[in-house]
């Protein structure tokens, strides 16, 4: 693709591919080096007016087809999460996210149990443009803790330190997501004017799933719709396959819809309970780039 603008009718997105362009330029370069005779003088302009202006009638069809087609730039899309601490995990799957410029999230608790290198390479992934986003300070079931503490005493003690350790260390995490994803929406209002974005995880999976992986409404989105969002867990011990994945994949793509995903520990090899193989993760970025979905980091949801 040469230019998101069109060079023709000037609509934003526009796509006119490399072969259009040089046909058109082509011809431009025919029809300028034609050569007038003397004697032709005053039929050859017109003639070069026609031949433009036919040049310009299949051009500007060509842009509306690829307007209207699936090279326009992809509406829906994946967001990609991990939570907890396996921060040298996630920085050596940086690698493989980055050969396909895939975006993802990771959603650090207990920051302060982390090592030197540890919160290194958790401001690597944020300077090579991953989202760091916060998972709490000790990791407090929300819920279980405001029956017999505030709002306020709840964030002053599982939220503020988090935030304050990690601004602290160059990090200024604009989303958070529930330890258990254990939430009310008291504390979804109340967390909403220090985050721009709350994930939690979808109730289907807290019990044995019974329903079919893309009937699950509350894991897709629309874009700027939601500032509280619903994950479907991908790892081993929620046995999602990739063909279930594949089936919520063609739904988002089908829907123009963002899939919210989050697991935990991606591995090599023969994941167990809250781990993942690269492979599957490998597979899930294949499948995106067939669908022509876009990978989102959760705060450009
Ligand atoms: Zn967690």
């Amino acid at each position: 693709m040469l230019s998101k603008i069109c060079f023709f009718c000037k609509k934003e997105d526009a796509k006119l591919s490399a072969r259009s362009k040089y046909v058109f330029k082509d011809f431009i370069f025919i029809a300028e080096s034609i050569d007038i005779e003397q004697k032709d003088k005053k039929i050859m302009p017109i003639i070069k007016r026609i031949f433009l202006l036919f040049i310009l009638l299949i051009a500007l069809n060509n842009c509306d087809s690829l307007l209207n087609n699936d090279i326009s730039e992809p509406k829906g899309g994946v967001c990609l999460t991990f939570d907890d601490v396996y921060v040298n995990e996630w920085y050596k799957l940086s690698n493989l996210l980055k050969l396909s410029d895939f975006n993802a999230t990771f959603f650090i608790s207990k920051i302060h149990s982390l090592s030197s290198s540890e919160i290194h390479n958790l401001r690597k992934l944020d300077s090579l443009g991953f989202e760091i986003g916060c998972h709490g300070w000790n990791h407090i079931n929300a819920v279980d803790y405001l029956t017999h503490y505030s709002l306020a005493e709840y964030y002053n003690v599982e939220i503020l330190p988090a935030l304050n350790f990690m601004n602290k260390n160059n990090l200024s995490p604009t989303s958070f997501t529930y330890p258990r994803g254990m939430h009310n929406d008291s504390l979804d209002q109340y967390l909403l004017q220090k985050f721009q974005v709350l994930r939690c995880v979808t109730l289907e999976q807290v019990k044995p799933l019974t329903v079919n992986v893309e009937d699950i409404s509350e894991i897709f989105i629309k874009k700027n719709k939601s500032q509280i969002v619903a994950g479907l867990g991908i790892d081993k011990q929620f046995k999602i396959s990739e063909d279930m994945l594949y089936n919520a994949l063609e739904r988002a793509s089908e829907n123009d819809e963002i899939l919210i995903l989050y697991a935990h520990c991606p591995v090599d090899s023969n994941a167990q309970h809250y781990q993942i193989n690269k492979s599957y993760i490998e597979n899930l970025i294949l499948k995106c780039e067939e669908l022509n979905l876009k990978s989102y980091r959760i705060s450009e949801i």
